[in-house]
């Protein structure tokens, strides 16, 4: 019974599991509700609602064209394509495309990170055992250790590495031939990157958000994996909610299908969604708990600002890390709060997502701080 399960049941079993350590109160690293970031059994099920060709792929329409010119064309000469940086917040597919070159070239994957990537000698070990022709993904590349980080240069350019044995002035550098590999690396920081790594990628491409209609046919396309009926309204409802994020809007997609199960008949309509979602605290602009907390405190605590960081994480209880790097970007990308030197500022529409009138002085110049 439990060996010939499809691999979807099996992240599903794995998924519910992890629900039930979670609610047995064991479970410190499961993402919030809205989190970009997924944990280690949300990649499980994630890997099974991943589009695995090009043609599968929804949005990025240009990064999608410019990618299979150039894998046709690398196909056609038999030769690896150039080296691949894809840059843009969690979430958004850059490992999914990462297993997408590798599939549309037919060659094998090895997936690495760059904190894993402690010394040179771990880097050294992946590459001097590739295969011609492989793709290496290496996520958060920009985390990657210099010496391993010069290693690569020499990897990248000329498919060889300097293997370095002994210590101090009787240290000798051997070179060491490796196949041809195409490099796909990953960052949500491209400005971290060093520029000399960053010149040796031939393709470089930034993910951005997607749009409401590209996301509600990821919701579409992943409610026929998971075997959920879903109501046209339903699926907007969710891709509203989503952040511009596959990732948030494949896991609301679960939650909301928990409670249609579980309190309804199963499908998916805008109701059941909305009231869902409102269980979830996840709302009409998809803000979870914590942004709204940030967006209460800067209007009802400082007037809408301007105010300090710092202050306002002391306002809330919790670390000005959490604040700016959690909740600030996605409320300032919606227009509801706004960074100016002087401090934080709650826009017009910050006033008016809480149900608020904004001070005059606001309402006159929205743009004030735009
Ligand atoms: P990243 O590496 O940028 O953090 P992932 O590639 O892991 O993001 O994508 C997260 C999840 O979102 C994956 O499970 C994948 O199913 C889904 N996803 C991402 N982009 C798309 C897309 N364009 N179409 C369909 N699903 C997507």
């Amino acid at each position: 019974m439990t060996e010939n399960r499809d691999p979807l049941t099996q992240a599903e079993d794995a998924e519910l599991a992890a629900r039930r350590r979670r609610m047995a109160g064991d479970a410190e690293d499961a993402p919030g509700m809205v989190s970009a970031l997924a944990d280690a059994d949300e990649r499980f099920i994630e890997s099974a609602l991943r589009p695995r060709r090009l043609t599968e792929f929804t949005g990025q329409a240009r990064v999608r064209e410019q990618l299979s010119l150039i894998l046709q064309s690398a196909l056609r000469r038999g030769r690896p394509p150039d080296h691949v940086l894809l840059s843009g917040p969690p979430g958004l597919g850059k490992t999914t495309i990462a297993m997408i070159v590798a599939a549309e070239l037919g060659a094998p994957l090895r997936i690495t990170s760059g904190p894993a990537i402690e010394r040179s000698g771990d880097l050294a070990a992946i590459l001097s055992t590739l295969s011609e022709g492989e793709v290496v993904f290496i996520d958060e590349i920009h985390r990657l250790a210099r010496p391993a980080e010069e290693m690569l240069y020499l990897a990248m350019e000329d498919f060889r590495v300097d293997v370095v044995i002994g210590k101090g002035p009787g240290a000798t550098a051997i070179p060491l031939e490796i196949a041809p590999f195409t490099l796909v690396g990953a960052t949500t920081r491209a400005g971290l990157l060093p520029a000399p790594l960053r010149d040796r990628f031939g393709f470089t491409a930034h993910l951005d958000f997607y749009a409401p209609d590209e996301l509600e046919h990821i919701i579409r396309r992943s409610a026929g994996l998971l075997g959920v009926t879903l109501t046209d309204e339903g699926a907007t409802e969710l891709s509203t909610r989503s952040r511009g994020t596959p990732r948030i809007a494949n896991r609301l997609l679960r939650r909301v299908r928990d409670y249609a199960e579980v309190r309804a008949d199963g499908v998916v309509t805008r109701e059941i969604a909305r009231t869902a979602l409102e269980i979830y605290e996840v709302d009409s602009h998809g803000l979870d708990r914590l942004d709204r907390g940030v967006l209460e405190a800067v209007v009802r605590r400082f007037g809408g600002g301007p105010v300090g960081l710092s202050t306002l994480a002391v306002a809330l209880g919790e670390e000005a890390e959490t604040v700016e790097v959690v909740a600030e970007p996605f409320l300032v990308r919606c227009g509801l709060l706004a960074r100016t030197p002087r401090g934080r500022v709650a826009t017009a529409a910050g006033w008016a997502h809480l149900g608020l009138t904004p001070p005059p002085s606001l309402a006159e110049s929205p743009t004030l701080f735009d």
